[in-house]
């Protein structure tokens, strides 16, 4: 599959449209992480039968992701979760010698006065979530806390 996907693109295979009912006009959305083939022209039955596909994929999605997590009932984990990106003016981050768009971390230690913030040696976290995905998420039951601990660490998940 790769190999295939590397030299000549994806090919769809003949079968595979017909049980998606597309017809003979089909159009192709890149979106980001996700494409989409669906009929180029719909009636409001189409674009229904569209959504409601779509919302079934949600679910599965979402799914796979509630069994990665597990559910949260008011965990310590989840309470203790930072949600706001730390900033920092861009001179000083050039004067350290971290990229401006690095994600970064702070250490601090109980009344001392003094915040350590350096650039964070992981690539996502919870704050990397569109807020209002984020309530979604926490709607549908998924720990947040265990969510930016998968997030920090990246690993696959488990289907
Ligand atoms: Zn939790």
């Amino acid at each position: 599959m790769k190999n295939i996907n590397q030299t000549k693109g994806l090919t769809v295979e003949n079968e595979v449209i017909e049980h998606a009912n597309l017809g003979e006009d089909i159009v192709l959305t890149a979106t980001d992480h996700l494409i989409v083939l669906a009929k180029g022209k719909m009636s409001a039955m189409d674009m229904v039968k569209t959504i409601e596909s779509l919302t079934d994929l949600t679910h599965l999605y979402l799914e796979v992701l509630a069994k990665n997590c597990g559910v949260c009932e008011k965990c310590g984990h989840c309470e203790d979760l930072e949600d706001e990106d730390i900033k920092l003016p861009e001179y000083l981050l050039e004067i350290a010698g971290v990229p401006t768009d690095a994600k970064l971390c702070a250490y601090v230690e109980e009344d001392s006065g003094i915040v350590r913030v350096e650039e964070a040696d992981y690539e996502s976290d919870i704050t990397d979530v569109p807020k209002d995905l984020r309530n979604l998420l926490q709607n549908y039951g998924i720990c947040m806390g265990e969510l930016d601990a998968l997030l920090v660490k990246g690993e696959l998940l488990h289907e």
